[in-house]
């Protein structure tokens, strides 16, 4: 199993290798990340002069992310995950097998589906049949993701989730790749930051920070090999009298949001690709402003996401303010050490970003 699992890896990175560059943190130990199959994640970076730049490994220079996400369209549980999203304020992610829905109770409709995108939450391809035997790989995955992108007008489906267990016809990672940023894979693992398998990420089921190799205390510890991973979390349905444990472990996770990323996993997946070939440049550092550049080497139509970079201010600035193409982009001032450093989300490709204190 392991062996498949690296030979897998291999093939992933021969397929892929046209489009995906090493990861380029921008920070000083990224060059010993650089290395295929090195372990450890880099620390926060803190750039050292007024002006330095790097872009974060996660956004919001947090220390982990966290994806929940729903397969098998699960109809009866959307409620409950509903009112879970509504509490905490989170997004989940739905993988939803296209052909069932409409079908009966469990399966869902398409008016469900656009009700629960129109709350923030993603949905996703789990191909058209789960792989029953009907239709070549290629269109399981091709057609699904055409269904949803036809029923959801201006959603944009750009991951998958494999189905797991015995089929008929086989999962092909390297067919994926033709029309998905990413995808779920099946093996219990939490997903390294660093390296990533975009095309065969790990997928955990058994609760949430809480199983035997995803304890949410191991993704602060440096010396874990889960240090500054992703943990996917994966739902099937959910009974009733499991409800109020997912409830008490979400409200955990919340509990930390500051050291980790809740996105959906289509978000995380994104961000990770992009800061992977990012690479930010300072063009200006003056003692009232600041310009920096951020650009990536991937196809803007699909990779349109922010990423979080990092700059150090002046000791003179209390405060940032960030323009990029006439517009405000996020941006907060944090200190660490005695320094401050602002954390803008800037887009890719879109222009410079212009920093002045506020
Ligand atoms: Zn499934």
């Amino acid at each position: 199993m392991k062996t498949f699992g690296v030979l897998l890896s291999f093939f992933m990175a021969l397929s892929a290798g046209a489009q995906t560059a090493g990861p380029n943190l921008n920070s000083p130990s990224s060059s010993a990340t650089e290395q295929k199959g090195a372990k450890r994640a880099p620390d926060r970076d803190w750039p050292k002069e007024p002006g330095d730049a790097s872009v974060c490994l996660w956004k919001g220079d947090r220390l982990a992310a966290f994806s929940l996400t729903i397969d098998d369209n699960c109809a009866p549980n959307h409620p409950f995950w509903i009112e879970m999203g509504n509490i905490f304020g989170f997004r989940f992610t739905w993988f939803v097998i296209t052909e069932r829905v409409g079908t009966g109770g469990f399966w869902g409709t398409w008016d469900a589906f656009r009700k629960l995108h129109e709350m923030g939450h993603d949905i996703q391809s789990h191909t058209v049949s789960h792989l029953h035997g009907q239709y070549d790989i290629e269109t399981e995955y091709r057609e699904s993701k055409r269904m949803i992108e036809e029923k959801i007008p201006g959603h944009r489906v750009r991951t998958l989730a494999y189905p797991g267990g015995q089929h008929p016809v086989k999962n092909d990672a390297g067919v994926a790749a033709k029309y998905y940023i990413g995808a779920r894979g099946t093996v219990g693992m939490v997903t390294p930051a660093v390296n990533m398998p975009y095309m065969r990420t790990g997928s955990q089921g058994g609760g949430i920070f809480t199983g035997e190799r995803s304890k949410m205390e191991t993704f602060f510890d440096p010396s874990h090999r889960n240090y500054r991973g992703w943990h996917i979390c994966l739902f099937h349905l959910v009974k009733e009298d499991k409800q109020p444990t997912i409830r008490e472990n979400l409200a955990r996770v919340k509990e930390r949001e500051a050291d980790i990323w809740v996105g959906t996993f289509t978000e995380v997946v994104r961000y990770a690709r992009q800061r992977d070939t990012a690479k930010v440049r300072t063009e200006e550092r003056g003692s009232t402003r600041i310009v920096f550049t951020l650009t990536d080497e991937l196809d803007d139509q699909i990779y349109d996401g922010p990423l979080t970079v990092k700059v150090r201010l002046p000791p003179s600035w209390t405060n940032g303010k960030a323009v990029q193409g006439g517009n405000p982009p996020p941006c907060a001032v944090i200190e660490h050490e005695g320094a401050r450093y602002a954390l803008v989300d800037a887009v890719p490709d879109r222009g410079a970003v212009t920093l002045t204190p506020e």
